[in-house]
């Protein structure tokens, strides 16, 4: 098998991979350049990078039922040895296509056989051809501690994908797959992060580890796991394991995966929310309880996390503009991050109006019913008005998540 049919066949298996989910096309006049696997990611410095997305291999010796490459899926197979994939990525970075590589793989023949493989591509990269470009690694697990400390070496990031958000549901679609060890790998890197640091604090000719942290992914929609286990899960990953991120990537149905995943998708605002609730998590002080109580373990489809919650607790409202704290304000539905910061500092030198927030690029009208000011707001009333949820819930075609995360 040619090298082009190899990467068809790896670029398009590594599709699920959350962290660099949009193609870029083709370079204009660069016909020797093939699209496939170059996809768009965040960079640590959140530069957005262009990088070559593929598997090493699309074998797999566990038999996921929610994953393409699984073990019993009738797929056409392919495998790169470690040199094609060091002279694809130096030819596409040399012509300037990409700026780094993405590179995952399913589990051939055992954890640290393809963990060495994968390690084996960052170490020739780096140390034979120094190349320069950014290198994110998807760890296996199952392998050994000291394959993953070799492999944090060489690449910016290194993470583990823990997929599910407990042993159970793992055991239902990913038999063979186990938290702890999957913990345990995050642990080791970062450890190995962590340990990086202090060295470097010590001497600036320390080597580094893994300097863009750790990622994780989690399937949504697989199984009948709700949006309270997955948070719940991202929480103790971002508090223990110091992850930088929680990717969120929807199920997509496979043709053949028989009963123990659904035949549809989950609903496309689920991810969409479920990465709102994710932002409060990180940046708004919300718990994961506060998002999705006991009573309503999912997500509101219909509306962003923050302003659900504000919905179900309008006790806690109004917020005074003058004299709210931060984390008031920051709970004020449609106060974003740099809003709450212009409030503060404006009222230190004068009393705020409501029409104050015309300035703030805010969505007025879903402040104003949340939040009094220095001059009268008639949109008070409507706090415990029995429709404000009807009056405020937007059509789901005209989501935006940065407005929302406000
Ligand atoms: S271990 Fe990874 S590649 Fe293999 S079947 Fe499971 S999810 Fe797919």
């Amino acid at each position: 098998m040619d090298t082009r049919r190899k990467l068809a066949i790896l670029a398009d298996a590594a599709r699920f991979d959350a962290p660099c989910a949009r193609r870029l096309p083709g370079a204009p006049g660069e016909s020797s350049v093939p699209d496939q696997g170059i996809c768009h990611a965040i960079a640590a410095d959140g530069r957005t990078v262009a990088l070559l997305k593929v598997l090493l291999t699309n074998h797999c010796i566990h038999d996921c039922a929610y994953c393409v490459n699984r073990r019993s899926a009738d797929v056409e197979r392919a495998r790169f040895t470690v040199t094609e994939i060091v002279r694809l990525t130096l030819d596409l970075f040399r012509q300037g296509v990409i700026e780094g590589l993405f590179l995952s793989s399913g589990v051939m023949r055992s954890a640290d056989f393809t963990m060495e493989q994968l390690t084996d591509v960052a170490r020739t990269l780096r140390r034979d051809h120094g190349f320069a470009g950014y290198i994110h690694l998807k760890a296996i697990p199952e392998a050994s501690p000291e394959l993953l400390t070799e492999a944090g070496k060489w690449v910016d990031r290194l993470s583990v994908n823990v997929e599910l958000p407990t042993q159970r549901h793992l055991d239902a679609i990913a038999p063979g797959r186990r938290l702890v060890t999957i913990t345990r790998a995050m642990d080791r890197i970062r450890d190995g992060i962590a340990e990086a640091h202090e060295a470097q604090r010590r001497s600036v000719r320390a080597p580094s580890f893994a300097p863009a942290g750790q990622v994780t992914q989690m399937v949504v929609g697989a199984d009948d796991a709700t949006d309270a286990q997955i948070l719940g899960t991202s929480a103790a990953l971002y508090e223990r394991q110091r992850l930088r991120r929680v990717y969120y990537g929807s199920y997509v149905p496979i043709v053949g995966a028989g009963d123990a995943v659904p035949d549809a998708a989950p609903p496309a605002a689920r991810e969409h929310r479920l990465y709102q609730a994710d932002w409060l998590l990180r940046h708004y002080g919300f718990a994961v309880d506060e998002l999705v109580p006991d009573d309503a373990p999912n997500l509101d489809l219909d509306l962003d996390p923050k302003l659900a919650w504000a919905l179900r607790h309008r006790d806690a409202f109004p917020a005074d503009l003058n004299r709210a704290t931060r984390r008031e304000l920051l709970r004020v539905p449609g106060l974003g991050r740099m809003a709450v910061e212009r409030i503060l500092t404006a009222r230190r030198w004068r009393r705020l109006r409501t029409t104050d927030l015309l300035t703030l690029h805010v969505p007025v009208a879903r402040v104003l019913p949340f939040v009094h000011a220095a001059d009268p707001n008639p949109a008070l009333r409507l706090l415990d008005a029995p429709d404000l949820r009807d009056r405020l819930v937007r059509p789901r075609d005209q989501l935006d998540l940065f407005a929302a995360a406000g």
